[in-house]
C-alpha cells in the first residue's frame, strides 16, 4: 500500500466539511490518552488520513494552538508514516497583500513564528524558526490558488511586536499551527505543505474574532471545495 498523505487540522468546524467532501469515514479516536480524532478515506487512490486535534477535556473547546498542533502531529505521523503533511484550516490574510476572505492560500516558503523573541544570539533565528515547505508553485497554479508565507503565533489577535516580526518576515497567512506542524515534518523528513483559507484581514479596522466568526463558514466551504481537487494532484502515480 502507498503510505498516505496525512491531514492535521484544528478545529472541528473545519474538518468536518472537509472530511465530507473528501468521503471520509466518521470520526474515532487517534490514541487512547489524546482527545485527536481520526477519519480515514481513499481519494483517487490515495489513502487520506484527516487527524483534528481534538477538545480539549479542561476547557472543552478545540484545542487549538502550537502544543496540541505538534503532539498530534507527531503521533499521527510516527502511526502513520505519511508521505505528505498537510495542514489545512484557516488563517488570517493581509489587505496590503491583496488577500481578500475566502482566498485559499498554499504556503510558499519556510514557515516560521511571530511570537517567539529570544535575543540571546543563535537562539534567535531559533525562535523565528525556518521549516520547509513543499514546492507549491505548480498546486497553485493549477487550482487558481494564493501562494504566501505562513507565520505561526499562539495568539489570534495581533501585537505590536508580533506585526513587526511578521513585516521582517514577509509572511502574507497567519495561523496558529502552522509552524509546530511543521517543525514535526521536518523533524521526521516528511514534506509538508499548509492550505489556508482567509477567515479575517489581520490589518483590517474590525477586531479580528468577530470578522472570524463571521466568516468562518463561507472560508470553510471554499476549502471544503479545494481539498478534493488538491488531493488527487498529490497522488502518486500507481
Ligand atoms: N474564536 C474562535 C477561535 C478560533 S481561533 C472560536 O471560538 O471558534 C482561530 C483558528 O483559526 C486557529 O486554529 C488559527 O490557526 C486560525 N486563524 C484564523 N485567523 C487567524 C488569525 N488572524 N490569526 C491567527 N490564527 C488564525
Amino acid at each position: 500500500m502507498h503510505q498516505p498523505i496525512l491531514i492535521l487540522m484544528a478545529m472541528e468546524a473545519e474538518a468536518a466539511p472537509v472530511g465530507e467532501a473528501l468521503k471520509l469515514g466518521p470520526p474515532q479516536a487517534l490514541n487512547p490518552q489524546l482527545p485527536s480524532r481520526v477519519r480515514i478515506g481513499d481519494v483517487s487512490g490515495s489513502a487520506t488520513i484527516l487527524v483534528t486535534h481534538g477538545r480539549d477535556d479542561h476547557f472543552g473547546v478545540d484545542a487549538i494552538g502550537t502544543q496540541p498542533a505538534a503532539v498530534t502531529a507527531w503521533a499521527a505521523a510516527t502511526h502513520y508514516r505519511p508521505r505528505l503533511i498537510i495542514n489545512a484550516g484557516t488563517a488570517g490574510g493581509f489587505a496590503r497583500h491583496g488577500a481578500a476572505v475566502g482566498d485559499v492560500y498554499l504556503s510558499d516558503g519556510p514557515v516560521v513564528y511571530h511570537h517567539r523573541r529570544i535575543p540571546l544570539g543563535a537562539f534567535e533565528p531559533y525562535g523565528i524558526g525556518s521549516y520547509p515547505s513543499m514546492e507549491a508553485g505548480p498546486l497553485a497554479r493549477a487550482l487558481n490558488l494564493k501562494l504566501g508565507r505562513l507565520t505561526t503565533g499562539d495568539s489570534l489577535d495581533l501585537s505590536d511586536a508580533d506585526a513587526r516580526a511578521i513585516e521582517s518576515s514577509g509572511a502574507s497567512i497567519k495561523d496558529m499551527e502552522g509552524a509546530a506542524i511543521a517543525w514535526v515534518a521536518s523533524v521526521l523528513s516528511v514534506p509538508f505543505l499548509a492550505v489556508k483559507s482567509i477567515t479575517d484581514l489581520v490589518d483590517a479596522p474590525h477586531p479580528t474574532a468577530d470578522q472570524f466568526m463571521q466568516n468562518l463558514d463561507h472560508a470553510v466551504s471554499r476549502l471544503a471545495g479545494v481539498m478534493p481537487q488538491l488531493i488527487p494532484l498529490l497522488a502518486t502515480p500507481a
